[in-house]
């Protein structure tokens, strides 16, 4: 394809305000599907996106289309996921193509990750073109929302398109503006190959398939190439694109995105933003790296059942294949027994894996309590990465400890403002900002990472019932007053239970989670004393009475029915449990006893 004609763009924008639907209609007025073909939301590909509603895995699709000065284009958009947690995707693919196109909700206007995705796309020094969507709404205000996104994001704004994903109004015009107002890519065929690995996934029949931009250079099927940053040889075996479906290709020249398969065994062999060049003749300079992602948050995984432990090992490995940034441990505990501390790139993260995995390989799980990784700084100078409370050095031997911060950008309409600050607040927040932009305030933030992993978002949508948008990116570590807090049911220290809290806050925290657990935890036929303590001392205490020998007595009489309704409750109930000592907790305890409300 001649350079001239391509034009590679994203679209960025919040969640919900369309997206995937723009990215639909754009495949649909292109012909690239036929009608038939047609579902919506193609892009979301895995059962779990479709269901939430959120894109995970960055897609791309290669559209043709004649423009209206007669030419014929090639058209290559990737789809970038829109969750904080998944802010990794949106900044590899961005360096892959030169165009954004801005969507903005006519009737809601900027949002949080609006501003996360679009400040990617201009440092990657994209062509924006802003684009508002629903305009079919009767609360669209377009008129508004372009003096928003010139106010808040800085950008002239006066020429958005305005157009209906939903009924396709307007689809026309966002295809000549790819094509009138993004630029072409630029790049030399006859220079050494040099191709920036975008992204990788496993393939059950084609095994590790490799999404690449080419910079440099041409790419053909057959021909030996080269990761730099490993120096590993393949031979490629296949070369193509996605329309969206796969299509095999003679060649990928400069400015092109598409995909190779080379017998790499496993997605961890491809290092996204790595350079592949040729085995021979190839590149010198590598093109600059792209930062790898590091998983935040780690919980630990245990089988509800332990001779599910081979099959949780199975099915950690088989999703491992498609997702590099989900990592997992073998992990012992002494309460829970054998099972996986894992590492995620934050708490979506981790619930689409949980989720899956309880899901797609039929396994009970108990997850323990999520942690960040503290860095803890022993009096030998030494320095321990702990990814698990449970695992925290005798305390005498430690010089200090450090956890890690974040930047948090909130916009909420005012009325709520006091509420989020007082959140912040609340979560240990130091303020950096407080601005503007119409009704709207838009709040920044540096908190610890640890008071935000657990249910800060969930707590920030309940106060602004639902308004507030949230969007955060981890900022460094910082020394803090930290202790690790121990929860002993029947006397009991129950490992799994375990977490850092700042000392300060220790006593509060505490308090809430031996309530929590009286609640989360059923009646036995004795009492169970349920204590928090730092060191040996105890910080809260609560009791759970015991429960009277014959609980269908208050069955008033002869409710067969409910008597058997009531057992059978039991029964089911019992089966999520697991044992510790004498008592039976239920495996949600694990992750609520943590949720502060
Ligand atoms: P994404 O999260 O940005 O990918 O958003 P989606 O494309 O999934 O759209 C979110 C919701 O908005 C879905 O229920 C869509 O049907 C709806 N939607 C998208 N575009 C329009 C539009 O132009 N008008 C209306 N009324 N609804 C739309
Ligand atoms: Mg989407």
């Amino acid at each position: 394809t001649d350079i001239s004609r391509i034009r590679n763009f994203s679209i960025v924008a919040h969640i919900d305000h369309g997206k995937s639907t723009l990215a639909d209609r754009l495949i649909q007025a292109t012909g690239t599907v036929s009608d038939r073909e047609m579902k919506e939301q193609l892009l979301d590909s895995m059962d779990i996106e479709r269901e939430r509603g959120i894109t995970i895995k960055a897609q791309t699709v290669r559209l043709e289309y004649r423009a209206k000065d007669g030419l014929d284009y090639v058209l290559n958009l990737i789809d970038t996921p829109g969750h904080v947690d998944f802010a990794y995707e949106v900044s590899r693919s961005m360096r892959a193509v030169e165009g954004s196109l801005l969507v903005v909700d006519a009737s809601q206007g900027v949002e949080a990750q609006t501003l996360a995705n679009v400040y990617q796309a201009i440092d990657a020094g994209h062509e924006i073109v802003p684009v508002l969507n629903k305009i079919d709404l009767p609360a669209a205000e377009p008129e508004r929302v372009i003096e928003q996104i010139e106010d808040v994001i800085g950008i002239e704004a006066g020429d958005a398109i305005r157009i209906s994903a939903k009924t396709g109004i307007g689809i026309g015009d966002v295809l000549e503006a790819i094509v009138t107002r993004l630029p072409h890519p630029h790049g030399r065929a006859d220079a050494p190959l040099k191709a920036m690995l975008v992204d990788s996934w496993y393939d059950a029949y084609l095994g590790v398939v490799v999404l690449v931009r080419i910079i440099d250079g041409k790419l053909r099927k057959g021909e030996r190439i080269r990761m730099m940053s490993t120096n590993a040889l393949y031979p490629v075996d296949r070369i193509g694109v996605f329309r969206p479906g796969m299509q095999v290709v003679e060649e990928l020249g400069p400015g092109e995105l598409g995909f190779l398969t080379a017998s790499i065994k496993q997605v961890r062999d491809t290092r996204v933003g790595d350079t592949i060049t040729h085995e021979r003749k190839g590149a010198v300079e590598p093109l600059p790296g792209f930062q790898p992602s590091i998983p935040v948050v780690f919980c630990g995984l245990f089988p509800v059942d332990a001779s599910d432990f081979e099959a949780l090992r199975d099915a950690i490995e088989k999703l491992q294949l498609n997702d590099a940034s989900f990592s997992a441990e073998m992990e012992t505990s002494a309460a829970l027994g054998f099972g996986f501390r894992c590492g995620f790139l934050g708490l979506l993260h981790l619930e689409v894996i949980r989720d899956r995995l309880e899901r797609e390989y039929n396994l009970d799980l108990i997850t323990t309590a999520p942690s960040v990784v503290y860095h803890i700084y022993k009096t030998d100078g030494a320095m321990l990465e702990l990814h698990n409370p449970a695992d925290m050095p005798d305390v005498v031997r430690i010089d200090h400890i450090e956890e890690p911060r974040i930047k948090a950008t909130i916009l909420v309409p005012d009325e709520f403002l006091g509420d989020v600050l007082k959140l912040c607040q609340d979560r240990r927040g130091v303020q950096l900002d407080l601005t503007y932009a119409g009704s709207r305030a838009m709040v920044v933030y540096d908190l610890p990472l640890n008071e935000v992993v657990f249910d800060f978002y969930d707590r920030l949508k309940s106060v602004t019932k639902g308004y507030a948008s949230f969007d955060y990116t981890v900022t460094g570590y910082q020394e803090d007053d930290l202790v690790k807090m121990q929860v002993l049911v029947n006397d009991e220290p129950v490992d799994a239970l375990s977490t850092m809290v700042h000392r300060a806050r220790a006593e509060a925290r505490g308090r809430a989670m031996v309530e929590k657990l009286k609640e989360l935890i059923p009646q036995h036929l004795f009492k169970i004393p349920i204590q928090a303590a730092i060191g040996g001392r105890i910080i809260a205490r609560e009791t759970i009475s015991a429960l009277r020998k014959d609980v269908t007595a208050k069955c008033y009489g002869g409710d067969a029915t409910r008597k058997r309704k009531l057992l059978e409750k039991q029964k089911a109930g019992k089966k999520k449990m697991r044992q510790f000592g004498r008592v039976d907790i239920p495996q949600e305890a694990f992750i609520n006893a943590l949720k502060m409300d």
